[in-house]
């Protein structure tokens, strides 16, 4: 018998500016710098919502929320993980697990992660114990590391209702 579940990949990143403020996982985080994007960048959501929408064959978040549209100008995107959610009930799935990596240089956000993790979970009607979170430096090598920008990565397992 086929395996019934599947899996998807996200990853996002977002250049880091001054003034801008810095929300990952639908947390504030007090930093003097934060991503840019039409919408909140939080890059972590945006990754998780990519992943998902992999997993479910729906395609990717540039197409269900288009940067070109004035609704989803610096909207929380918390908002992305509710509509996903939505989308992957009406076709039949459920969510098993989430998986993500953060990539950030500085500020530390371990301290974050057990907000992050719960803030997930509720926009998608989840445990935060199926919502794992880890976060890592650049190293001081590429964007992140020189601190220029923010990166995510996620994976999801779905499966039938
Ligand atoms: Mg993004």
């Amino acid at each position: 018998m086929p395996c019934p579940h599947r899996i998807g990949i996200g990853n996002d990143i977002h250049r880091l500016e001054a003034g801008r403020k810095l929300i990952l996982g639908g947390v504030r985080i007090p930093f003097g710098k934060g991503p840019l994007g039409h919408s909140d960048g939080d890059a972590l959501a945006h990754a998780i919502s990519d992943a998902l929408l992999g997993a479910a064959g729906l395609g990717d978040i540039g197409r269900h929320f288009p940067d070109t549209s004035p609704k989803w100008r610096n909207a929380s995107s918390l908002l992305f993980l509710r509509r996903v959610r939505q989308l992957l009930d009406r076709a039949g799935f459920v969510i098993v697990n989430l998986d993500s990596t953060l990539g950030l240089e500085r500020p530390k956000v371990a301290p974050y992660i057990p907000r992050m993790q719960k803030k997930v979970a509720r926009a998608l009607g989840l445990r935060p114990e199926q919502v794992s979170v880890k976060a890592k430096s650049g190293e001081g090598l590429d964007a992140v590391g020189r601190g220029e920008a923010v990166r995510a990565d996620a994976v999801a397992l779905i499966e039938p209702r």
